[in-house]
Order: structure tokens, then C-alpha cells, then sequence
């Protein structure tokens, strides 16, 4: 429909908020996407990337584009997870159990948002009376993995993230291809 067709129609549309947008959307715009019980936590465990003991991360939005990614981190140990430094912002939500950094007096409790800036430098622990965390972490940029004086150990980004979710896709029988629904 045209815009002067849809002018034309406007007198039998009652209240025009109500109708859908009627043009094409924008060419180069990108399919949108739909994660359905993204935050379930009894989701399918077929969707829970391990990456090392006790933890594991379920893929929700992989930007190869843009260079970000969205997952939920699942962690079922406590203890030291890693030190790292932020190439990016991070902005991290707290779904379940508790988590804290060792450079700083708060703790990240269920409901609780952290924003991390780029260039921070901080070790992830998981408190010892917590049988499960579970953290939203919306990353830009990535991981470098550091010693305590801040010699660079290994990296991780989107790109480390996708292609970790389609070996295990692959491994369990989803195909590899299954990944795809999270790239944008
Ligand atoms: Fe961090």
C-alpha cells in the first residue's frame, strides 16, 4: 500500500494507532528475532554451552556485526570463575544465587544490575553458599583473560562465543546450523 492509498483508506480506519506500519521496512534492515522463555531457567538443556567445569552459557543474541553478545552465564560452583579486563561495556543482571567481583565491597544479588566499564580489571567469584548463579550479561567487545597484574592470558568475544555454541549444537545432535538463530 502507498502512503496516498493509505490516506485514501483513512476514513474506515477508526483509530489509525491501532494499524500495523504499512510500508516496507528500510533496505539492509536485518530479520528481527524472537527468543522464546529466554530467561527460563528449566529450559533445554541442549541450549546451555559448557565452557569448563560446573559452568556453562545460553546463547540469546550473537552480533557478529556489532561485536556484542547476550547470554545468560550459568554457574554451579563457587569460587574464583576468572580475572579479566573489559574491552567494552557489559551490562550484567543478576537472575538467580550471587556473585561478586574481588575488587569491589558490593555483591551482585537476584534482581540486581551491574554495569562494568571498559578497561576495568576484575576476578569474578561466586560465594561459597551458592549452589547456582545465573547472570544476563549484555557484552560489547570481549574478554581478556589476565593474571593479577594484568599480563594477558587468552581473549574470548563474540566470534570465541559462536563458535563454541556451534560445536556443541553440533555435538548434541541440534546441527551446527542451529546457531544461526542467534547471529545477527
Ligand atoms: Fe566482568
Amino acid at each position: 500500500m502507498t502512503k496516498t492509498e493509505i490516506e485514501r483508506a483513512a476514513p474506515r480506519v477508526p483509530d489509525r494507532l491501532k494499524i500495523a506500519y504499512q510500508l516496507p521496512q528500510a533496505y539492509g534492515v536485518k530479520v528481527e528475532i524472537l527468543i522464546k522463555d529466554a530467561l527460563d531457567p528449566d529450559c533445554d538443556e541442549r541450549l546451555w554451552v559448557p565452557q569448563g567445569e560446573g559452568v556453562a552459557f545460553r546463547p540469546l543474541v550473537m552480533s557478529a556485526s556489532h561485536g556484542y553478545f547476550v547470554n545468560i552465564l550459568r554457574v554451579r560452583k563457587a569460587g574464583v570463575l576468572s580475572r579479566h579486563r573489559h574491552a567494552g561495556p557489559v551490562v550484567a543482571t543478576t537472575l538467580r544465587g550471587k556473585w561478586r567481583y574481588l575488587e569491589h565491597d558490593w555483591i551482585a544479588e537476584e534482581g540486581d544490575l551491574a554495569f562494568e566499564p571498559p578497561g576495568e580489571v576484575h576476578t569474578l567469584v561466586v560465594p561459597d553458599d551458592v549452589a547456582e548463579m545465573m547472570t544476563l550479561f549484555h557484552v560489547t567487545g570481549g574478554y581478556i583473560y589476565v593474571d593479577p597484574f594484568g599480563e594477558a592470558l587468552a581473549y574470548e568475544d563474540v566470534f570465541t562465543k559462536i563458535a563454541a555454541m556451534r560445536r556443541h549444537f553440533d555435538a548434541v545432535g541440534l546441527g551446527a546450523a542451529y546457531a544461526d538463530r542467534f547471529i545477527v
